[in-house]
């Protein structure tokens, strides 16, 4: 990332267009989920967030439609076209976590931790 990641927006949005995303600034953390909840939410094997402060992220277009996975947990995606876009639980209060491959550029992001490895499928280990 460039240094002034602080001034840094990076966008994206779903696979029909309808809802965009803007993250300002650099992230808390990028991480690879396993745990069979993302699993399940998103259909992928693993799950890549990029996690920020939810002042940092920005909604625009169509509003996400919201799936509460868990209690306290909302994970929001798109109603028209399915694409999976974010995840915000109570367990990281103030922080909205966006899906990695809805970046316009998701190679600008390299996961750096792996959480919930000990669900992770047996190829994935
Ligand atoms: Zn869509
Ligand atoms: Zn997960």
């Amino acid at each position: 990332m460039a240094s002034d990641a602080s001034s840094e927006i990076r966008q994206g949005g779903c696979a029909c267009g309808r809802t965009r995303f803007e993250a300002r600034g650099a992230p808390k953390f990028v991480a690879n989920c396993h745990c069979a909840s993302c699993r399940r939410a998103t259909g992928a094997s693993m799950s890549s967030f990029v996690g920020f402060k939810s002042e940092q992220v920005t909604w625009s277009g169509e509003a996400p439609a919201i799936f509460a996975s868990s209690p306290g947990v909302e994970r929001r995606f798109c109603s028209a076209c399915g694409t999976a876009l974010s995840y915000a639980g109570e367990k990281w209060a103030g922080e909205t976590h966006l899906i990695l491959g809805a970046f316009d550029d998701p190679r600008a992001f390299t996961p750096t931790a792996e959480a919930f490895k000990e669900e992770a499928l047996d190829w994935l280990k």
